[in-house]
């Protein structure tokens, strides 16, 4: 469904399709243009990008195009154009009663390129990093529409081997990484634990972001990241979940002594807390769950940076 629109309105503004990537590709007035399927947050847009490649000419762009006769006339709204690093962004949310015609995209990417004409001029079929060769056709890179001659392909990789090498060469910090971690997995421990005192309920979205916490300042404090920082706040992330469950078990266990007017012996309760998660069997599970979800989202902030640049034709 989703592919058939961006097939659709790519071909009628002359794009080649690959179904492979679910995007639309090619020339336009000069201009290289990609249509495809974006997603932000809950979101979904139908967006067409136009690339000017002259990031020099961006803030004129942001000011000129959306006050354009043409962009006007077309009913455009100035929110639906993001202008970026020599790229004009038409992003159109589905609404609840879907995409906009595909008709209607087509039109106003029509009406965005013949305007921007007037403000940016078209790069054309060349080389958009040496500017020299002239390419056959316009290529993805990082999945964005692109030209790149195959001599500076083959630069822009080189550099990427040599820019993660250099990354490889510098210091992981991992014992400052370790108490980082620890002291955010007791933080989120006791948040997981005082949201289900508070509500009686486990979220996962609470274990997801004790992950994205614990994944943001590891990396921070780790310095460079890769495998062992990544097992690290991973693991992190499950004893979080599963402490905030014992914290729960304490307290609950804590009220009941209370009104019988007894103390807890705390260190006997902590050598139980194997037997204490095991009766709690249910939320245990549950938590355990919560908390790999969580641990992946830790893991996706501290893997190792890839550099390289993927192109696909
Ligand atoms: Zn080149």
């Amino acid at each position: 469904m989703a592919h058939k629109i961006v097939k659709e309105a790519g071909e009628s503004l002359g794009l080649s399709f690959h179904p492979d990537q679910g995007t639309a590709i090619g020339m336009k007035d000069g201009y290289p243009v990609q249509v495809m399927i974006r997603t932000k947050g809950n979101n979904s847009f139908l967006t067409g990008i136009v690339r000017y490649d002259d990031a020099s000419q961006d803030s004129a762009v942001r000011e000129t195009l959306p006050g354009m006769p043409e962009v006007v006339q077309a009913g455009i709204k100035a929110k639906t154009i993001e202008i970026t690093d020599g790229m004009a962004i038409f992003n159109n949310v589905r609404g609840i009663t879907g995409f906009p015609k595909v008709e209607k995209f087509v039109s106003n990417m029509e009406a965005l390129i013949h305007s921007l004409k007037g403000i940016a001029a078209p790069p054309g079929l060349t080389c958009r990093i040496c500017r020299q060769t002239s390419v056959d056709q316009p290529l993805l890179a990082n999945g964005v529409v692109d030209r790149i001659c195959p001599v500076c392909i083959e630069k822009i990789q080189r550099e990427a081997v040599e820019q993660e090498a250099l990354y490889e060469t510098l210091p992981m910090h991992i014992p400052r990484a370790v108490l980082v971690a620890a002291v955010m997995a007791v933080i989120g421990a006791l948040v997981y634990g005082g949201i289900i005192i508070l509500t009686g309920r486990m979220l996962w979205l609470v274990a997801i972001g004790i992950g994205i916490g614990i994944g943001f300042c590891a990396r921070k404090a780790a310095g460079r990241v890769g495998l062992p920082i990544q097992v690290l706040s991973g693991l992190a992330t499950v004893v979080s979940v599963l402490l905030g469950l014992v914290f729960t078990a304490g307290y609950y266990t804590h009220q009941h002594a209370a009104k019988a007017g007894l103390t807890i012996n705390w260190a006997v309760f902590a050598t139980r807390i194997p037997q204490i998660l095991m009766e709690i069997g249910e939320d245990t599970i549950f938590s355990l769950a919560g908390g790999l979800i969580g641990a992946y989202f830790a893991t996706r902030f501290t893997r190792k940076p890839d550099m390289k640049v993927k192109i696909e034709r």
